[in-house]
């Protein structure tokens, strides 16, 4: 076995791995855990904001319901001031009057901003049962999908130490310096060794120079990479 053939047999082991790796990540129960956990992680933040709506209102109610209470006792005084009216003169009654409608008014403002608030204070309080319960289901979800997982996993888990040992003991065959070049490439590219099909690189498809083509062809432990993707050619006769 060359330079060349040793590595690419590091590279159909490596291949096996990644796609064993990638079946792994892409099964429909962990994406579907990964949906899971973002919406478990969406809530948390929409949590975060919801209390700090829930603690204003909180504070705007009590301030209103302070106003509605000073406003509840200037009414009790003007009207029973109001009631009183016996013998002043006119102007005074009209005074007495105006300040009565005034506080009547002022009273009347305050109670529909409170019954408006405590309204919202009660759709909060559906809105929290809500979230509650949703994320509650959610939690149950993610813990059956990740003993899903985990199972696929398990189930796998002798297959992959297999082939990580097919990977480590085909990379004891390979030249050092190879090794890390092909580690290198392979950091942007899954396959960094490409067999030449047809002239062409069978990584990038790019039609390769005469005289790359004649010296993979003449030297068939050479090593070239492709000038344009930086693969390692390989010739296969
Ligand atoms: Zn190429």
């Amino acid at each position: 076995m060359n330079k060349l053939e040793a590595l690419l047999a590091y590279q159909e082991a490596d291949m096996k791995l990644l796609d064993y790796e990638n079946k792994l990540k892409n099964s429909p129960a962990r994406q579907k855990l990964l949906q899971v956990k973002n919406y478990l992680l969406e809530q948390q933040d929409k949590w975060k904001q919801f209390e700090t709506e829930t603690l204003e209102r909180q504070g705007k109610y009590e301030q209103l319901k302070q106003y509605y209470d000073q406003a509840l006792s200037d009414y009790k005084l003007a009207e029973e001031k109001y009631l009183g009216i016996t013998s002043e003169s006119k102007e005074d009654i009209d005074a007495i009057k105006k300040q009565y409608e005034n506080v009547q008014n002022t009273l009347a403002k305050l109670r529909r901003e409170l019954v408006k608030i405590i309204k919202d204070m009660g759709d909060s309080e559906q809105m929290v049962v809500k979230m509650h319960n949703s994320v509650n289901s959610a939690k149950q979800e993610f813990t059956e999908l990740k003993e899903e997982h985990q199972k696929e996993l398990d189930a796998s888990k002798d297959e992959i130490e297999k082939t990580k040992k097919k990977v480590l003991s085909a990379g004891k065959k390979v030249d050092k310096e190879l090794l890390e070049l092909y580690n290198k490439l392979r950091q942007n590219k899954p396959n960094p060794v490409a067999l030449v099909v047809d002239d062409k690189c069978g990584g990038c498809n790019m039609e390769l120079p005469y005289l790359t083509r004649s010296k993979i062809k003449e030297n068939s432990d050479i090593i070239i990479e492709c000038e344009n993707c930086g693969r390692i050619l390989y010739y296969k006769n």
